[in-house]
């Protein structure tokens, strides 16, 4: 469209991916303004895990809206504030045994991190943060520093000091516990290692291709962490809100970071929001030594408490993402048998799950002719080889058949060495259902 490219900077990217204008979207699905229905399996890189406009949050947004509460307080104590800490306390921190202060930073993920890496510093009296290949952390300087990839990076024109790097679990292979060399330069005067301040790290590096931690490896990391007194920042951002099949995706591990970040779908409503968790000890902050305009986004408080209470009350939320997540799954998987003569594999946790074509413009004549098909769906990894899905968490199991369906088809014609592209139109015409705009109600 003439506008966009007349005015819009060129730093976009996802607009290149999905040329389309929208105008409309409701739970999993987005409408571009010719009325073409689309199944979100982006779901805004893992912000929508409770679907476009969720009716619950939004009727709690405008009550709120229409009887004129805070907008915007700065970091003022509104009632907004009190009943969203209230609710996080009560439903997602004292039922998992977590004892954290909370910060409000800038409503963005990078600047959470940004926050986490500077109390560490803050704290600790120490400047080296360890970060992971693959990493990614945002693309303010700080985060940036920490994060892998040499795009983002080449972008900083000035140099990106205070991280070592290090190798992420099955970076050098199976088999091979690459926190051991961790502990080994630690332990080692001369390894020419200097005592960092923390270590940042993702369980399921969502932008770097969605490689997994396990279990174990997150816990031996933790054991180094504390054996050298280095403190453990968990960025949850993407992986954290249920994704993985619980709210923090560490759960599993039973390990608890000094400190956590939290953004993209914590809101739940696609509001811009982000909070650092850490441990009592680390809320060392004199007033206003971090601070942002934005912090404390009073909408965002409404609609994340009223996403926790609706989907985090009890435990049948997180059941049923992990049911959905062992389907797709399977479904990767049988791709891989059918389709992938050694080539594709797949992996992931929970509805974080990826198809890993090894080369990127295989991976995009993918996700592009599954896009002509009416699926939104991206790439993620160092060549973008990854195709990864993040439906909405709240997908219905017949439109997560569909998609899937819809990604296997375009497996298939792509390997069968089917070049051309498809025109939509084609391919809209055959759908059973005719797209529909959905209802305030729906
Ligand atoms: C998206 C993301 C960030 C950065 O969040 P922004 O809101 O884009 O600044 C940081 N860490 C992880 C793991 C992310 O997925």
């Amino acid at each position: 469209m003439k506008i966009f490219d007349e005015v819009e900077s060129d730093v976009a990217s996802y607009a290149r991916s999905f040329p389309r204008v929208f105008n409309k979207a409701q739970g999993e699905f987005m409408y571009d303004t010719e009325g073409r229905e689309y199944l979100d399996f982006l779901g805004g890189a893992g912000t929508l895990n409770y679907g476009h406009n969720n009716p619950k949050l939004k009727e709690a947004l405008i009550e709120y809206i229409h009887a004129d509460g805070i907008t915007h307080g700065l970091d003022l104590h509104t009632t907004a504030k009190a009943d969203f800490l209230d609710t996080f306390r009560e439903k997602i921190l004292r039922p998992r045994n977590m004892d954290y202060i909370v910060q409000f930073t800038g409503p963005t993920g990078t600047n959470a991190c940004e926050a986490a890496i500077k109390i560490a510093r803050n704290v600790t009296g120490r400047e080296g943060i360890v970060a992971f290949t693959n990493g990614f952390h945002g693309v303010t300087l700080g985060s940036l520093a920490a994060t892998g990839n040499s795009h983002h990076r080449g972008a900083a024109g000035t140099s990106l000091g205070g991280v070592h790097r290090a190798p992420f679990d099955g970076y050098l292979g199976d088999g091979i516990d690459t926190t051991a060399y961790l502990d080994k330069v630690l332990s080692d005067s001369s390894s020419g290692f200097d005592h960092p301040a923390a270590v940042i790290v993702e369980t399921v590096q969502g932008e770097g291709g969605i490689n997994c931690a396990s279990m174990e490896w997150l816990r031996n990391l933790s054991e180094v962490c504390q054996r050298h007194e280095v403190l453990l920042i968990l960025d949850d951002i993407q992986a954290g809100c249920g994704r993985t099949g619980s709210f923090f995706s560490f759960e599993e591990a039973g390990i608890y970071p000094d400190i956590v970040t939290l953004s993209k779908s914590l809101s739940g409503y696609g509001l811009p929001f982000a909070v650092v968790l850490m441990k009592p000890e680390h809320d060392q902050w004199r007033p206003g030594e971090h601070n942002g305009t934005f912090r404390g986004n009073n909408q965002a408080f409404v609609t994340a408490r009223a996403a926790i209470d609706h989907f985090w009350s009890d435990d049948s939320f997180a059941l049923d993402v992990q049911r959905k997540g062992r389907y797709v799954a399977e479904r990767l998987q049988a791709i891989v048998d059918k389709f992938g003569e050694g080539n594709l594999t797949s992996r992931g946790r929970g509805l974080m799950q990826g198809l890993n074509c090894v080369s990127g413009e295989l991976a995009e004549a993918i996700t592009k002719r599954a896009f002509k098909k009416g699926l939104i769906i991206e790439t993620s990894g160092a060549e973008d080889q990854v195709i990864k899905t993040l439906c909405p968490l709240i997908i219905s199991d017949e439109s997560l058949k569909r998609g899937l369906d819809i990604l296997e088809e375009c497996v298939a014609e792509v390997l069968a060495g089917d070049a051309v592209v498809p025109e939509e139109k084609d391919y809209f015409g055959e759908r059973e259902s005719a797209p529909t705009t959905p209802t305030a109600a729906a």
